[in-house]
């Protein structure tokens, strides 16, 4: 029995992909392990959205190859897809395939052999139609699964690689999604977050067009499992039907991950995104007002070309003053191919790392405000599948994406609980069982 890892970078549509190609693997000849065993195949599905990630997936390949020399060597993923030929020359690898070609990994494994030079099989994206996703039950240890229900992009920011690597938007058809999600149900998942590279475009290629919205109604109508969470959002993409929706919902999580990207209108209007500070504020205040207990996650670009002082500290009082609850800040990575990595005013990497600490700083204080809110409140938690490495406690997160940590029995894994939240302590929540 040969053994196979399978490492993933990048978004939950990725890992999602990757759930795939571990589904299309003939489970009769080959094993897949865990990437810290040995293996004979080794297949790398990379991102490409930052230099990082560019230079993270070069590091698992050459310390796979480093651990098992002998090994066959797959990569493919976003980075594949758009630089190939950097890849190919990177010592060891055998196959390269496209974002199209890793559906067909599963079917071709076992007669892919050792090669002196890399195959390159990289078919242009851009004409993709269909959205191809075969029902899956098993979605690795997690707790919570991960539905890819769109792919692609039409959009085309300044600064981003993606819609190059992904293609234009397609989406899974309303009633395969319905099935997923119950399928991933009876395989025991109390949560599904429905992902993808722009899921605020979804069904608006179907025809008829059925919109995220329309997708959520329906779910809300047929509630196939417990909690439903969403993954980014594009600010312009949130509607006022949207916010009532999570404010009734049985099944929605009160959870917004929005990409604001900059909180300056001149940056906003460089990037090419279609929305203003003053939009974007109006939209959080009115989540917030519908919606006091939702948790709102923003995505911010720091250092993007052209960002002087005053564009960042705009940016950065936007934020401060707005109820959000944390952030993720990506300093400017220049991605070859798009607009942005031509323009003449690249911003200096320490001013961007400074710019970046001060973000983080009020990340934290954004977190520690919004944690010590909850403090003896009542919230739903979902126990996950693994405990706390550091307090060996159950662990699990609220509906509002509260991260939480539980004194409790392995009986209580996979359940969704009542609990009360005691106290916060260095940005971890201790809760106790609620007793009824
Ligand atoms: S919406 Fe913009 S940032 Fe998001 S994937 Fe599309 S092009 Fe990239």
């Amino acid at each position: 029995m040969k053994k196979v890892v399978i490492a993933t970078l990048g978004c939950k549509a990725n890992q999602f992909d990757s759930a795939l190609i571990e589904q299309s693997i003939p489970q009769s000849d080959l094993k897949v392990v865990p990437d810290d065993e040995s293996a004979d195949i080794y297949i790398i599905n990379t991102c490409t959205v930052t230099r990082k990630t560019d230079y993270q997936s070069r590091q698992l390949i050459r310390r796979f190859q480093r651990k098992d020399p002998e090994a066959l060597i797959i990569v493919t993923g976003c980075y594949a897809q758009v630089n190939p030929e950097e890849i190919s020359r990177i010592p060891g690898v055998d196959y390269i395939l496209g974002n199209r070609e890793k559906e067909e990994i599963g079917q071709f494994l076992l007669q892919l052999q050792k090669r002196e030079r890399p195959l390159i099989r990289v078919g242009s994206i851009a004409e993709e139609k269909r959205l191809h996703s075969p029902p899956i039950s098993r979605f690795s240890q997690l707790s919570r699964a991960f539905l890819k229900i769109q792919d692609g992009c039409n959009r085309r920011c300044s600064f981003c690689i993606v819609p190059y690597a992904r293609g234009p938007t397609r989406s899974l058809e309303p009633e395969q999604v319905l099935r997923q999600i119950e399928r991933f149900s009876r395989a025991g998942y109390r949560e599904v977050v429905l992902s993808g590279i722009n899921i605020g475009s979804y069904g608006l290629e179907l025809s008829p067009c059925f919109s995220l919205l329309d997708l959520l109604l329906n779910l809300e109508k047929q509630r196939p499992v417990q909690r439903i969470r969403l993954s980014s959002l594009n600010p312009d993409e949130i509607s006022e039907e949207m916010i009532n929706l999570l404010a009734s919902s049985e099944i929605l999580c009160p959870h917004l991950h929005i990409s604001l990207q900059s909180g300056d209108d001149r940056i906003l209007k460089r990037m090419g995104r279609n929305y203003t500070s003053e939009s974007f504020s109006g939209l959080v205040r009115r989540i917030k007002s519908k919606i006091p207990e939702a948790s709102i996650g923003v995505d911010v670009i720091v250092g993007f070309p052209g960002e002087v002082e005053e564009n960042f500290q705009n940016t950065y009082k936007l934020l401060e003053i707005l109820p959000v609850t944390y952030l993720h800040i990506f300093p400017f990575s220049k991605r070859p191919g798009t607009p942005a990595a031509q323009f003449s005013d690249q911003v200096n990497g320490l001013v961007i790392k400074e710019r970046s600490q001060c973000l983080h700083e009020l990340d934290r204080q954004k977190r520690r405000q919004f944690y010590q809110d909850f403090i003896g409140k009542s919230c739903l938690v979902l126990v996950e599948r693994k405990r706390d490495s550091k307090s060996g406690l159950l662990r699990g997160y609220s509906r509002n994406y509260l991260p939480v940590l539980i004194r409790g029995g392995d009986e209580l894994m996979s359940r969704e609980i009542e609990v009360q939240i005691s106290q916060v302590e260095r940005e971890r929540l201790y809760a106790s069982l609620e007793m009824r």
